[in-house]
């Protein structure tokens, strides 16, 4: 997310991103991206909500019944002390964009199982670019149709993890 150029750089200025005290959700696929390029598999846990806006998905029952385990937690990157994601460095993120959790990617579109949404997540400044400028020219990921193929690629990891969980073990690690 932040180093998907200007536009990031415009919100970094103005003071936290989207890559910090944010849960970053990562799907099973997510994991063995990373682990593969990192070569770390110290990167994730298992953690409650945040904010009471991450446990609100009345929007996407999908999600809801899926993602969170019985106790309320699910599968996120690990942050730093100060809030920030572990793989936020200076310069943006360290991963890769086809490594990158695929809810990274696909930010700042909102969605639900059944699709993209029209609008835009609120806290994505769209509103610095400059008059003229379009989201899709100063954000890595944003084409539409990108984006459409990675939405489908979530929803299909996050059945995955499903069959995971019905496997029967809540602490299954890759
Ligand atoms: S909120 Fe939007 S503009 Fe800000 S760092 Fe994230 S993707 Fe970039
Ligand atoms: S994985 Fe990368 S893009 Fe996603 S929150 Fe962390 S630093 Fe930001």
């Amino acid at each position: 997310m932040t180093d998907h150029v200007a536009l990031c750089s415009l919100c970094a200025q103005k003071g936290k991103t989207c890559c910090v005290e944010t849960d970053i959700f990562v799907t099973m696929g997510d994991v063995r991206r990373i682990l593969d390029f990192t070569k770390n598999p110290d990167f994730y846990e298992f953690r409650g909500c945040t904010t009471e806006a991450y446990k609100d998905q009345s929007d996407d029952p999908q999600w809801d019944r899926l993602v969170f385990r019985p106790d309320g937690t699910r599968r996120v990157v690990k942050r730093d002390s100060s809030g920030r994601c572990l793989f936020l460095s200076t310069t943006g993120c360290i991963l890769p964009l086809e490594v990158r959790p695929l809810i990274c990617r696909l930010h700042p579109h909102l969605y639900n199982a059944q699709g993209l949404y029209p609008d835009l997540a609120p806290e994505c400044p769209v509103h610095l670019l400059p008059p003229g400028t379009r989201p899709e020219q100063l954000i890595q990921g944003f084409c539409q149709e990108e984006a459409r193929h990675w939405h489908h690629l979530l929803y299909q990891e996050i059945m995955e993890s499903t069959t995971t969980r019905k496997a029967g073990d809540l602490n299954f690690r890759p």
